[in-house]
C-alpha cells in the first residue's frame, strides 16, 4: 500500500481563501476587521520566523496585525503590563505570545494572563479546560488543524485507536482531548512510556509530536494506518523532517501528512480562524 498524502498546505490556502472572503464581507458590511497582537521577545531565529509568517498570514487576509518586538531581558513585569493593556484594548481581539520565553520569564503566568476570550492559541487553562469538559471555545491550533485534516478523510473517527506520541500542554494533551471528543479510544505516549513501538503498532491514528526526527520507524506503522506527524526538526543540512520514517512509512500507511507541507501550514490557517472567531465570539457577547 502507498499512502495518499495528506496536502495541509493546499487545505490551508483554500481555508485562508474562505477567511478572506469573510473578512471581505464584513469590510463590506462596515464591521471591524479582526487584529491579532503577536508578541515575540528576544530574537530566537525559529521564533522569528514562526511570527513572520502570522503576521504576513494576517495581512494577506485584510486583517490587521500588531507587532510587539520585546528585547530577550523583558522583566516578567512588563510582559504582564503589556498583556494587560491589549487586554484592555477593545481593538485587539486576539493575544498570541509566541513560545517558548526566555528561560527567566514564567510563561505558564503569562499564559494565565492572557484573557480567555483573546487567547487564539487556546493554551490558556480555561481553554484548555473547556475542551476537556467537552465544550470547546478557542481550541489550541496544530491540534484542531490535525482534526480539521483528519475530518477531510472521510473516515469514521468513532471507535478508532489513536495513539499520540507527545504530551506536551501544546500539542499532545489537547490532541489528546480532541481526539477523545471524536469519539476516539485514545492513548497518549511520552518520554516515559516503555513500549513505543507496539502501541505504535496498534495505532489506526498515529499523531507523532515528540520533535525527535526519525523516533517513529516506518516498519512499527500498522497496515493502512493514518499517520499524521507533527513534528518539525531542522536537520544540520537545513533540511526539515518529521517525526516519522517518511518512506518506510508510507508504503504500509493510508494516508500520511508531508512534513513540511503538512501540519504547519493548519496551524498558521487555525491561528486567523480563532482570530476572527475569538472577535464574533465577542461581538456576540459569547
Ligand atoms: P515538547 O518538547 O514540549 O514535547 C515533546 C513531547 O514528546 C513530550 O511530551 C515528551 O515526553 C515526548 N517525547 C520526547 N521524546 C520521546 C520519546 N523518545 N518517546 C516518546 N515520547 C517522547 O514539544 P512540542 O512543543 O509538543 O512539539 C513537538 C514537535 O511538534 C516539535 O517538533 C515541534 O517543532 C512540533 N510542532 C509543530 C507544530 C506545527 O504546526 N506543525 C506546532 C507546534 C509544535
Amino acid at each position: 500500500m502507498t499512502a495518499q498524502l495528506i496536502d495541509g498546505k493546499t487545505m490551508a490556502a483554500r481555508l485562508l481563501e474562505e477567511l478572506k472572503r469573510r473578512i471581505q464581507r464584513r469590510i463590506e458590511k462596515g464591521a471591524r476587521v479582526p487584529c491579532l497582537a503577536v508578541v515575540l521577545v528576544g530574537t530566537d531565529p525559529a521564533s522569528t520566523i514562526y511570527v513572520r509568517k502570522k503576521r504576513e498570514t494576517c495581512e494577506s487576509l485584510g486583517m490587521r496585525s500588531l507587532a510587539h518586538n520585546l528585547p530577550a531581558d523583558t522583566a516578567q513585569d512588563a510582559l504582564l503590563a503589556l498583556i494587560d493593556t491589549l487586554n484592555a484594548d477593545p481593538g485587539v481581539d486576539g493575544i498570541l505570545v509566541q513560545l517558548p520565553l526566555p528561560e527567566h520569564l514564567d510563561s505558564t503566568q503569562v499564559i494565565e494572563r492572557i484573557d480567555p476570550a483573546k487567547d487564539v492559541d487556546g493554551f490558556h487553562p480555561y481553554n484548555i479546560g473547556r475542551l476537556a469538559q467537552r465544550i470547546p471555545t478557542l481550541r489550541p491550533c496544530t491540534p484542531k488543524g490535525v482534526m480539521t485534516m483528519l475530518g477531510t478523510l472521510g473516515v469514521e473517527l468513532k471507535g478508532r485507536h489513536a495513539v499520540v506520541v507527545g504530551a506536551s500542554n501544546i500539542v499532545g494533551r489537547p490532541m489528546a482531548l480532541e481526539l477523545l471528543l471524536a469519539g476516539c479510544t485514545v492513548t497518549v505516549c511520552h518520554r516515559f512510556t516503555r513500549n513505543l513501538a507496539d502501541l505504535v503498532g496498534d495505532a489506526e491514528i498515529l499523531v507523532a509530536a515528540a520533535g525527535k526526527p526519525g523516533l517513529i520507524k516506518g516498519e512499527w506503522i500498522r497496515q493502512g494506518a493514518i499517520v499524521v506527524d507533527v513534528g518539525i526538526n531542522r536537520m544540520e543540512s537545513g533540511k526539515i523532517c518529521g517525526d516519522v520514517e517518511f518512506e518506510p512509512a508510507r508504503d504500509r500507511a493510508s494516508w500520511i501528512t508531508p512534513v513540511p507541507g503538512g501540519v504547519g501550514p493548519m496551524t498558521v490557517a487555525m491561528l486567523m480562524e480563532n482570530t476572527l472567531d475569538a472577535l464574533e465570539r465577542r461581538e456576540h457577547g459569547a
